[in-house]
């Protein structure tokens, strides 16, 4: 489907369609699938008391690997272009800022939690060392200058740390359904706007 042809009340089924039926799909070097991923940052994020909207940003941060569903994926897309562009994208029209900046700049927060935590880069995975390199390593210190000029920088360093812990082989979490009124409801609040 086509990003014109969704609005606010289509826009949360089918994300639903969309982990219902690629969920099952490999998280690239991890040891769960992509569903299991966004769900663990999701439950993380509950599990600290997160406000609905970063529980939302944690649940669909990796979104854009399915740009395919969405008909903005191009044949000369890379993996690593751009996945974090490409869901803020897509959810741009429907989030709040603040849930759409924490999809565009989770991967920024990795390079920049590695330039400014020490202990973050040691807490990373394998397949998230070999991506960072991809990515373009450890911020410098001007893009770290950058990034802290984000008004929501610090949402995106939470959602980025929920997103490196989601990454727990057999983890029982909710479903993506038991969020749905929770996404509704963030929804709607923006539209209210
Ligand atoms: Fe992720």
């Amino acid at each position: 489907m086509k990003p014109e042809k969704l609005d606010a009340t289509t826009i949360v089924p089918f994300l639903a369609s969309i982990f219902e039926r690629r969920g099952a799909e490999d998280y690239l070097g991890e040891p769960v699938t992509m569903a299991e991923h966004m769900l663990q940052g999701a439950h993380f994020a509950e599990a600290e008391g997160a406000p609905d909207v970063l529980v939302a940003a944690a649940l669909l941060h990796d979104v854009g690997h399915y740009t395919s569903e969405f008909g903005s994926y191009s044949p000369e897309d890379t993996e690593d272009k751009h996945h974090d562009e490409a869901g803020a994208e897509v959810l741009a029209p429907f989030f709040p800022p603040v849930l759409v900046e924490c999809v565009r700049l989770h991967v920024s927060a990795k390079r920049f939690l590695c330039a400014t935590d020490p202990s973050y880069y040691a807490k990373l995975s394998t397949a998230s060392k070999h991506t960072l390199e991809l990515q373009g390593g450890p911020m410098s210190d001007a893009e770290v200058a950058e990034f802290r000029q984000n008004p929501f920088h610090s949402e995106a360093v939470r959602v980025r740390v929920w997103d490196e812990a989601g990454k727990v082989a057999g983890m029982k979490t909710k479903q993506f359904e038991d969020y749905v009124p929770l996404l509704e409801r963030v929804v709607r609040q923006h539209k209210a706007i």
